[in-house]
């Protein structure tokens, strides 16, 4: 393991306590540049071949469909928008699948959550067919006690809905668990079903400054979480 980055200091969570992690995917461990080129560029260029219109009025007609089902579990869900666009929404993911990238501190940081014997799981919003894409093209996958996308709970995880369904399946204590995500609304949703350590990944995608949040613990990347776990191992 290299040594501890000078320019990040450790995020101070009680690692002793925690024994269960839960980590978001796309944004914690993956680097978010290849679904926002593929919402923001992929689809629009694609839809705009299709209908014979142009790229920006194909991206204006988008923007409205999307922001109507943001939030819900359709936003996720390859088969939807293929329905929903004409579009083998599955086949151009893999068209640019060699964009899908783990952030730099990932491998290391679940090395050091699996040497320390932390039961950890990859809880997810993405679409079984997104999520084994991923898988096959990134290593993240060795590194979990199991892998749940919430299109197999029927809500997603800005649901409150959809906490006490993963707590069923997994068995955590609340206030033994530790949850990872870009989103607030995930964050929010998990902490009012009361899970006690909550972290916000502020720096999702690598082409973008980084946003923190002001209601949770907010560190750019996990470097800081890896860099406070190396601090007890
Ligand atoms: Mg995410």
């Amino acid at each position: 393991m290299s040594p501890i980055s000078p320019t990040v200091s450790p995020c101070h969570l009680p690692w002793q306590t925690i024994e269960t992690v839960l980590l978001d995917m796309d944004g914690t461990l993956l680097d978010l540049h290849f679904d926002n080129t593929f919402f923001r560029e992929t689809v629009p260029a694609a839809l705009s071949r299709q209908r014979a219109i142009p790229f920006g009025t194909a991206q204006q007609q988008l923007h409205a469909i999307y922001r109507a089902v943001e939030g819900t579990l359709d936003w996720y869900d390859l088969d939807y928008w293929s329905r929903q666009l004409g579009l083998d929404i599955p086949l151009l993911k893999e068209e640019v699948a060699h964009l899908i990238r783990v952030h730099p501190q990932t491998i290391p940081f679940l090395q050091a959550l699996q040497h320390l014997g932390k039961a950890t799981y990859l809880v997810t919003n993405a679409h079984a067919r997104s999520l084994e894409l991923k898988l096959q093209k990134t290593p993240i996958g060795a590194y979990f006690k199991a892998v749940y996308s919430s299109h197999s709970f029927g809500w997603p995880k800005e649901n409150s809905a959809f906490w006490p369904l993963l707590q069923k399946r997994i068995g955590f204590a609340c206030q033994t668990t530790l949850l990872v995500d870009d989103s607030e609304s995930v964050l929010a949703a998990a902490q009012q079903f009361g899970i006690e350590y909550l972290c916000h990944i502020a720096a999702p995608s690598s082409s973008q400054a980084a946003s923190p949040s002001e209601r949770f613990v907010s560190v750019e990347n996990v470097q800081a979480l890896w860099n406070g776990l190396k601090l007890i191992s």
